[in-house]
This record gives C-alpha cells, sequence and structure tokens, in this order.
C-alpha cells in the first residue's frame, strides 16, 4: 500500500479488503498470477488496474463506497485483461466480465442482484436507440454511456445467461479452466466458448453467435394467460410474445407460478424460438399469478411499467423539451435557461420552450418543467406535498411518468437558489439512474436520491378471480460466490 501521506485507518481498510479479494477470487478462478498486489495512490486522479497494481487517485480513494465497488474491480483485473490478455480482434470481453463477477457479485452478495441486472437493463433501454446499437464483438472500450451499457451491460448479461444454462458449477468450472489455459496468453469470445463447451460437453455455438454478432435486445409481452378448469384440477395457458422489430432470439424465457395454498412461486422455463410460444402448465391448485422474468435474468428492452421514471429517460432522450417560467425574475430565468443550454450542447434534440407560449405540454417526449412558478408545476404537487421526501432540501430534481396513449415521463427543477443550477448542470446527468435526486447549498451537494418504488407492471399479471393478497416475493438466485464455498 503506497500513499502520499500516512493514514493507518485507511490503509488498514484497503489491506483487509485486499486480503478479502484475492481470497475470494483465488476461490473463485485459481491462484493470484502475481508475486505482490500492490495499492498506489496516484498524483492525479484515476482508477487504472494494472498488471499486479493499481493506480486510485487522492480523491478517488478517499469516497467510501469505492473499496467496494471500482476497487475489488481493479484487484480482479488480475486475473481476467492482466492475467488473461484480451483479443480484441473479437470484441472485448473483458469489461463485462470483470463487472458481472466483481460488481454484479458483490451485489448479489448483499443481496441485490436482480436489482442490479435491471438497472444494467434499463440503461440500455434507455441509452441505446437502435442506430446507435452495435454487436458486441465491435467493443474495444468504454467511450461513454452507450458503448458502456452495450460492452459492459450487454456482456454482463450474456455471462449471467451463460450461467443460468450451465448452472453455477459448471459456469465457474469453465471460468477457472479458460483461466489455466490461457494464462498470459491473449484470448478471445472463441476460447471462452472453447472452455464453456469442453466443461459442459455442450455446443454454445448458437448462444455465443446470437448475442455476440446481433444488435438489438428482444422485447417480451405477455400476450396471454388462460385458466381452465380440468378433471384433474387446472391448466395454464400462458402466451408470451417477442415484439421487438429484429427476428425473433433463441431464449429460455423464466416464468414463476404462485398457485393457491402455497407461498412460494414454481419456477418454469419456455423456450422460445419463434415469435410467439405457449406454455401449458396442468395443476392440482389453482394458479393465481404469473410473471416473466422477475428476476430480470435475460438481456432484454425492458417494458416501461417494469422500470420507476428516472432521470436517465430524459438524459436518454433523443428529442425532448424544457419548459421555462415566464413568471420567475429574470436572474432566475436566465440560469434556467443556461443549464437548458448547457445540456442541449450533449442533447441537440432538447428544445426550450416558454409556459406563456403554450397551452398544453408536448404529448410525446420527454419535458422538463422548471421552477416552481411555472404554470405546468401543479403536475408535481403530489409529489412536493410529501414533506418527509423533500425535507429541507432547496434544489429538486423530481421524475414521475404518465400514460395518455404512450408513456412519457416528465422532469421537474426547481430550486430557492439558482446560483446553485451551474452546479446542477454538470451534476445531475450522472444521477440518471434515479428517480429523484435533491441537493443543498450553492455547489449543490446530494443530500438524498433514490427510485420509486414499484408495484406491479405489464409482465406479472393476477389470474382472475383477483385475490387482494401480498404475494412475496420471487427470491434472487444464490450468489455465484457461495457455490464455490
Ligand atoms: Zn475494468
Amino acid at each position: 500500500m503506497y500513499l502520499r501521506q500516512p493514514d493507518p485507518d485507511l490503509a488498514k481498510r484497503y489491506l483487509d479488503a485486499t486480503i478479502e479479494y484475492l481470497t475470494l477470487y483465488e476461490r473463485l478462478l485459481g491462484p493470484y498470477p502475481y508475486a505482490k498486489f500492490a495499492l498506489v495512490e496516484n498524483f492525479w486522479e484515476s482508477g487504472y488496474g494494472m498488471p499486479s497494481f493499481t493506480l486510485l487517485g487522492p480523491q478517488v480513494i478517499q469516497l467510501p463506497f469505492i473499496i467496494r465497488t471500482s476497487y475489488p474491480h481493479e484487484v480482479l483485473h488480475n486475473w481476467l485483461g492482466n492475467g488473461v490478455y484480451v483479443d480484441v480482434s473479437s470484441g472485448n470481453w473483458s469489461e463485462g466480465l470483470t463487472t458481472y463477477l466483481a460488481d454484479h457479485l458483490l451485489k448479489e452478495q448483499e443481496g441485490n442482484g436482480a436489482g442490479y441486472r435491471r438497472t444494467t437493463l434499463q440503461s440500455y433501454t434507455h441509452y441505446v436507440a437502435s442506430q446507435d446499437d452495435f454487436p458486441l464483438i465491435r467493443f474495444r472500450g468504454n467511450h461513454g454511456q452507450i458503448s458502456q451499457s452495450v460492452g459492459y451491460g450487454k456482456t454482463l448479461m450474456l455471462f449471467h445467461m451463460l450461467r443460468m444454462e450451465l448452472g453455477d458449477q459448471q459456469f465457474l468450472h469453465g471460468l477457472r479452466l479458460f483461466y489455466r489455459t490461457y494464462q498470459f496468453k491473449a484470448a478471445g469470445f472463441d476460447e471462452l466458448r472453447d472452455a464453456f463447451e469442453s466443461v459442459s460437453g455442450r455446443s454454445l455455438r448458437r448462444f455465443f453467435s446470437q448475442w455476440l454478432t446481433r444488435t438489438g435486445a428482444p422485447i417480451l409481452k405477455l400476450a396471454s394467460a388462460e385458466t381452465s378448469v380440468t378433471p384433474q384440477g387446472y391448466r395454464l395457458k400462458v402466451r408470451i410474445e417477442q415484439t421487438q422489430p429484429e427476428t425473433p432470439f433463441q431464449l429460455h424465457v423464466p416464468l414463476f407460478v404462485h398457485f393457491a395454498e402455497s407461498e412460494q412461486a414454481v419456477p418454469y422455463i419456455l423456450e422460445m424460438d419463434e415469435r410467439a410460444a405457449t406454455l401449458v402448465i396442468d395443476s392440482e391448485t389453482r394458479p393465481l399469478k404469473v410473471s416473466v422474468d422477475p428476476l430480470f435474468d435475460l438481456f432484454r428492452r425492458l417494458d416501461p411499467s417494469e422500470t420507476p421514471s428516472s432521470l436517465g429517460q430524459l438524459f436518454g432522450a433523443k428529442q425532448l423539451f424544457a419548459v421555462v417560467p415566464d413568471a420567475a425574475d429574470a436572474a432566475t430565468q436566465q440560469a434556467y435557461m443556461r443549464l437548458i443550454k448547457q445540456w442541449q450542447q450533449r442533447q441537440p434534440g432538447l428544445t426550450l420552450l416558454r409556459d406563456s407560449a403554450i397551452q398544453q405540454l408536448p404529448d410525446s417526449g420527454p419535458v422538463w418543467i422548471l421552477g416552481n412558478n411555472n404554470r405546468f408545476a401543479h403536475l408535481f404537487e403530489p409529489l412536493l406535498a410529501q414533506q418527509e421526501l423533500i425535507g429541507k432540501s432547496d434544489t429538486l430534481a423530481l421524475t414521475l411518468s404518465r400514460t395518455r396513449g404512450n408513456r412519457q415521463t416528465f422532469g421537474y427543477i426547481s430550486t430557492d437558489n439558482p446560483t446553485a443550477l451551474g452546479g446542477l448542470a454538470r451534476k445531475l446527468p450522472h444521477y440518471g439512474r434515479y428517480s429523484y435526486a435533491l441537493f443543498n447549498g450553492d455547489e449543490p451537494v446530494i443530500s438524498r436520491r433514490g427510485e420509486w418504488r414499484l408495484t406491479d407492471n405489464a409482465l406479472s399479471v393476477l389470474l382472475g378471480p383477483i385475490i387482494e393478497k401480498a404475494y412475496p416475493q420471487i427470491p434472487d438466485h444464490l450468489p455465484l460466490a457461495r457455490a464455490s464455498e
């Protein structure tokens, strides 16, 4: 551990974490490939994983969450990237696999694997328009939100689907074989496929080729779910469709059914090769509820009802509007306009409107409503009335969505302190995954952020007669790290 100033507490925390991660990855993948590992504090801000050391900047190193996020990711690059090198000619597998085995794995241990996967799918759904998409074989490195959602996000989902397909033991055996065989050599997706094929004895050619060479993602629709009475009990027919414009994907769609008189939902897999497929389930007790991929195990575009409204829906939009209040004083109006001008540089499709010039809000595309004296601020009144949410924050960014034909997201920004808008212009785009972000002071400093809680969605339906009851949450998979114990 090389710090520029002695800091025994910080050093101890990192040393403990280093031992934890080295032990974890030796158990999962095989022996650490170098004689030593060092954490070196850099004199400029960085987060680099180098062979046998990592370079963290002086501010980064102090951030409390780094030790559970970027740090294990950089440690793991000693096995993946700097242990086995990346042959980029067929796409860079290392970032997605490292993210899956570090960032996702640790979230999974905290019981939030499904939440992490939902956020991953949400960012692909919001940031990657079909014309910007590219196949994984063309991913080289991170160049911003779009390449990150594909190169990191889609790749980590590829490895998650592979794990679901093979089971935890074979998945880990495949990774160990790959690491053992290609240590200090360059390897690509073909070599990864070889390793998983030889431990499973199955051909994975179609699986890899679909996720590596195609763009786009499936969109699932729960087309119908009908129950009929049979001499033995009940028959449930669930019909699922793929509604994306691209040709159908080959999928193993996970379904869960809650039955009367039992607490646990029962898992099923529906094999899909075509645009539509039907699963028939015979049971003795009445089926009550069907949920399609509730743990977000498939790479797919999410249905809008599966995600709470988020700031990212506004920052990821190609065409959107911002409505400035004429009732605000001149200085405040100027501050709002500067904020929008700054965002227009990244989002040329952002159109500025004045509230006095329009009768009603645009009915397609997301809309920012600026200022508490905006004629359209009443849309946010129910949220603004929640004192326990707003508290003492003086700069607010909130979102909500409404369905009028299609689903539309609205964002609301207001401040008692126009000086804060300069800093907000820079900071708010980093809070894309949240439904709201609240700030204080001139800088401004974040005080609260979070996502709205969702109750039900289009891929999860109750089967009539509707019985009002709270269905227990479907438990997530056992963490991968547990499978190697
Ligand atoms: Zn990385």
